[in-house]
């Protein structure tokens, strides 16, 4: 083979990679439908959202219709798959929501979709991937991505949600989940605890607040029966909830949960067998474990967090840091719904847009 054949050969098999980096594409369920222009990595952007789930997405349409400027980094498998929109399938709470089946990942598809095509496109600039590390240095926003790629923004908004913890089985998180995506194990019973109703139904946890869930179930929705498991952790009630646990006959079993039963392909729960050998019927399970906040951006700025780690701001959304804003479930004392993320994200937003105009 000649040397300049083996050139091109060589030129080509590391300019392809470069060609697909580029386009800001990924294909496939739960990626980005669309290709924006690629950002100039020089210059400073007005407004960088970080997160594209229930929060991210409704920041990104305000800015966009508002007019101004927008890098929305989308985040990569792993921090999708670790944020809870990623997992919200039907959505029965909140008007004209219970047509998608996969709620906050089909929303954020549409409205992509949507200003990818309207009169504001020039504006929308797509990073379907994760920021990894972040600066703040002379009042701008440096955001670094795995890749060693770098790009400046003079106002953040934060939406990078948080993730609920999982219980371990025999070690392993996967045997819940095939029955939290058909939905017969809930995390929120704002959103979920209407499933329950009339059901034998089952809630993993140990903490005060996991038995509070429980009671709260029992005493809306005329439950069939609950047991609260605790897989294999002492029970941390106090004695008034002790007391309101036993007025409701709900038992409390203590084992490891060995096994979740049902049917996996249809995702319907059955039960729990437990390491001693004792099963308990279920139609219905919740999981109260507590939360894992993506807060990492936001430590390494700087920012105050309380003590389940959620960033504390102003009723704007206003961080400790100027100009970091942070929307949704991450922000601390706000209940962790989509509505709600929605109104966070309006609210920053157009903060930022009358300080963009100052
Ligand atoms: C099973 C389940 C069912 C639910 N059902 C309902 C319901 O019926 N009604 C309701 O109102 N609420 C419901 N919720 C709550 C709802 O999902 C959340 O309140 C909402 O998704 C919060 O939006 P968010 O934008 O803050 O976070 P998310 O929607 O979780 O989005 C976080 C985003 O951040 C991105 N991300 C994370 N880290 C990075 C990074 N480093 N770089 C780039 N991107 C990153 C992720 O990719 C993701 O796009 C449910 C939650 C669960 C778990």
């Amino acid at each position: 083979m000649k040397i300049c054949t083996i050139l091109v050969l060589l030129s080509a098999l590391f300019y392809y990679p470069t060609i697909k980096a580029n386009q800001n594409k990924a294909i496939g369920q739960g990626q980005i439908p669309v290709i924006t222009h690629k950002p100039n990595e020089e210059k400073v952007y007005p407004i960088g959202i970080i997160g594209a789930g229930a929060a991210g997405i409704m920041a990104l349409k305000r800015a966009i219709l508002n007019n101004d400027e927008v890098l929305i980094f989308t985040g990569a498998k792993q921090e999708r798959r670790g944020s809870r929109g990623n997992w919200v399938k039907k959505v029965d709470n909140i008007p004209g929501l219970a047509k998608y089946e996969r709620t906050v990942v089909d929303l954020r598809n549409e409205v992509l979709e949507e200003l990818s095509k309207g009169s504001f496109r020039h504006n929308l600039y797509i990073i379907d991937n994760s920021i990894t590390s972040i600066k703040k240095e002379n009042e701008i926003f440096k955001l670094s991505d795995g890749m060693g790629q770098s790009y400046f923004v003079k106002y953040l908004i934060l939406a990078t949600g948080i993730m609920d913890e999982q219980p371990k089985i025999q070690g392993s998180i996967r045997e819940i989940l095939p029955f939290a995506n058909g939905q017969t194990v809930a995390y929120c019973t704002l959103c979920d605890g209407h499933r329950s109703f009339g059901k034998k139904t089952v809630l993993i946890g140990h903490s005060e607040s996991a038995a509070k869930m429980a009671l709260a179930l029992v005493e809306k929705y005329k439950i069939a029966s609950m047991t609260i498991l605790t897989n294999g952790q002492k029970p941390q009630f106090n004695q008034e909830v002790v007391k309101r646990i036993n007025d409701h006959h709900i038992m409390v079993l203590e084992a490891p949960i060995q096994e979740v039963m049902g049917n996996k392909e249809a995702k319907q729960l059955t039960g729990f067998k437990l390491q001693n050998g004792k099963v308990v019927e279920a139609e219905m399970g919740y999981v109260a474990l507590g939360i894992r906040p993506n807060n990492q951006l936001a430590l390494q700025l700087g920012a105050t967090v309380e003590n389940q780690g959620l960033v504390v701001t102003d009723s704007n959304g206003e961080t400790n840091i100027p100009n970091l804003f942070v929307v949704g479930d991450l922000r601390a004392n706000s209940m962790k719904q989509i509505y709600t993320a929605w109104q966070h994200a309006v609210e920053s937003v157009q903060v930022i847009n009358r300080r963009i105009r100052e």
